[in-house]
């Protein structure tokens, strides 16, 4: 729009208008079409009256999201609120005093309902008559129906303006097939993104209703299942991004399928994240995981959860030095919360150089093989678990697959080490050890199934390089093994026979695969501190060597924290007087 220089026009978030600067894109795109009018003289083109500032974001790691009137005064309607602190939930509505329509809302923690409320809010369409079914935890068929419910006006894409009935229109007038070509003909959720899965919804509740196949394909960039693509780069041997999207791709590229590709590379040729790290999601890329307050987690490795005391002691030492949070994790190894992102490098060197290395805590990677005692210390172990569990995390170790991967070994059947909790688990019994896999923890806990009983070490590993090279390769994005083994057509009997019977005489092709990945294992975060472009990744500013100096901690039980307002007994600046105190005294 005109600035008051006359010869300078400006959009976005540079744009100061009605003393607010709009950083969102859908204000971005009406500023736009307002300078575009001003520049081909229509002088009396304004923005609307009504600012749209609903969006959905994901702010340090957390999904937030916001609609219509996100605040609201009890003159005008009723605030409906679910909140669960035990998940970090919060979600508001604000519905008319007449209960009747949806005025805005609020959502923390989870915002998968984004799209439907705020079409809903849009389009006044109907409420439930009990508002609370619109964010209360999904039952059976959902409070908001199919998506193809909303009226054919509903504007699903605001960036580019696309109606629902634009969408659906292109499939039902056959001028397109599919997700890929709806997207390229409407430009729907080709700007910011965040109606994706509303129009991906619409376009599968679309073929359905025509009695169309719908294929379960990556993203719009790749028509193809991750089984698909996997095979592809494996075939045709490709070993970067663009040359994937060069050989099977169209477009650019998103957040969805970069790090899918990605994650595919490091199964086929164990290419960690520092070989092309602008593929990479945030975790990946930092080689940590980022936390609440912007800063990093520091997680080594501590195969089986063995350490010497020497080891503890170097631990100490660092996490000291750079005033961490330490905590020993559900998977036996001790995680240093609070690091910043300028002292990674240094942390890791100072690890590397007293022999640790790369717990892949940030990736979807082997995580931990956790033990029990076993018959080393235990007077009813059968054998020895920690020895066992050492030699499986070590064989594992950066093993990149669809979702995490975990493990563990339990010296009896008294399952200390809970390893039927675990991706794989393996139980001493009296002659052998017993196998188990397709076993989580997390929100929907699943028991790991048998698959081989009182078999040799030797025999476990045959088995786990199958099972899980198998899954790596069939698996759909980010489904870890439980879900994989639920779909999987015949479940665990139908396992067994591709695991130990070798049915589809593919067994030793995976066991040659997983061999060449246990050679070519290398810690990543060695590769990263050795490499001084790569070390350049780690400045909280591109141009600076400035630190962040918006973190704010405070003391917590002899240690610091980071400040999430939720620090009993302690007003915020009382709480940042006490922390200052403590960490000069702790300094001196
Ligand atoms: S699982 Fe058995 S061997 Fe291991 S610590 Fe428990 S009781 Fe002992």
């Amino acid at each position: 729009m005109q600035t008051s220089d006359d010869s300078i026009y400006a959009i976005g978030e540079i744009a100061l208008y009605n003393q607010m600067i709009f950083g969102l894109v859908a204000p971005g795109y009406d500023m736009a079409g307002v300078a575009v009018d001003q520049i081909l003289g229509k002088t009396e083109s304004l923005m609307p009256a009504e600012i749209d500032m609903s969006t959905k974001l994901k702010l340090i790691g957390v999904d937030v999201a916001s609609f219509g009137e996100p605040f609201m005064p009890a003159s005008k309607g009723h605030s409906v609120i679910f909140e669960n602190k035990t998940q970090h939930l919060y979600k508001r509505i604000n519905v008319s005093l007449d209960g009747k329509s949806l005025l805005g809302g609020i959502l923390v923690g989870d915002a998968s309902d984004y799209n439907m409320l705020h079409q809903v809010y849009l389009n006044g369409m109907a409420i439930p008559e009990d508002a609370a079914q619109l964010i209360l935890p999904a039952t059976e068929g959902g409070a908001f129906g199919s998506a193809l419910d909303l009226p054919d006006t509903a504007q699903i894409c605001s960036c580019e303006n696309v109606s629902k009935g634009q969408i659906c229109g292109a499939i039902k007038d056959g001028s397109c097939e599919d997700l890929a070509g709806v997207i390229s003909s409407t430009k729907a959720s080709t700007s910011c993104g965040g109606c994706k899965p509303m129009v991906t919804d619409l376009v599968n509740e679309t073929l359905k209703s025509l009695g169309k196949t719908v294929k379960n394909v990556i993203c719009e960039h790749f028509e193809y299942s991750r089984q698909e693509l996997y095979g592809i780069i494996k075939i045709k041997k490709l070993t970067s991004f663009n040359e994937v999207l060069d050989t099977c791709g169209t477009g650019h590229g998103c957040e969805t399928c970069k790090p899918l590709v990605s994650s595919i590379f490091a199964s086929l040729y164990n290419f960690t994240p520092n070989k092309e790290d602008v593929t990479q999601d945030t975790n990946d890329k930092f080689l940590a995981n980022i936390q609440r307050n912007g800063t990093y987690s520091v997680v080594p490795r501590i195969a089986g959860g063995e350490i010497t005391p020497e080891g503890l002691i170097v631990l100490g030492q660092i996490g000291s030095k750079y005033n961490l949070y330490t905590k020993i994790t559900g998977g036996a190894r001790i995680d240093f919360f609070g690091a910043e992102l300028n002292d990674l490098p240094a942390i890791w060197k100072e690890l590397i150089d007293a022999g640790f290395e790369s717990g892949h805590a940030y990736g979807k990677s082997l995580r931990t093989v956790k033990s029990c005692v076993g018959s080393t210390w235990c007077r009813y172990g059968l054998d020895e678990s920690i020895s066992f569990a050492i030699e499986l995390e070590n064989r594992y170790k950066g093993l990149r697959s669809p979702h995490k991967l975990k493990g563990g070994v339990s010296g009896c059947i008294r399952e200390c080490a809970e390893a039927r909790g675990k991706d794989f688990g393996v139980i001493a019994v009296e002659g052998g050890w017993n196998l188990y896999v397709g076993g989580n923890g997390g929100a929907t806990p699943r028991h790991a199934e048998l698959l081989a009983e009182k078999i040799d070490n030797e025999t476990v590993l045959k088995y786990l390089d199958r099972y899980l090279m198998y899954y790596i390769q069939t698996a759909a994005p980010l489904m870890r093994t439980a879900a994989w083994l639920d779909k999987l057509e015949g479940g665990i009997e139908q396992l067994k026979k591709i695991v130990i019977d070798d049915s589809l005489n593919i067994a030793s092709e995976l066991e040659k695969e997983m061999q060449f990945l246990i050679d070519a294992y290398e810690c990543e975060w060695k590769q990263a501190i050795e490499n001084e472009n790569t070390k350049k990744r780690f400045n909280h500013f591109v141009n600076s060597d400035d630190r962040d100096d918006n973190l704010v901690f405070v003391p917590m039980r002899d240690q610091k924290c980071q400040n999430t307002g939720k620090i009993k007994n302690n007003s915020y600046f009382k709480q940042i007087y006490l922390w200052k105190l403590y960490y000069q005294n702790t300094k001196q």
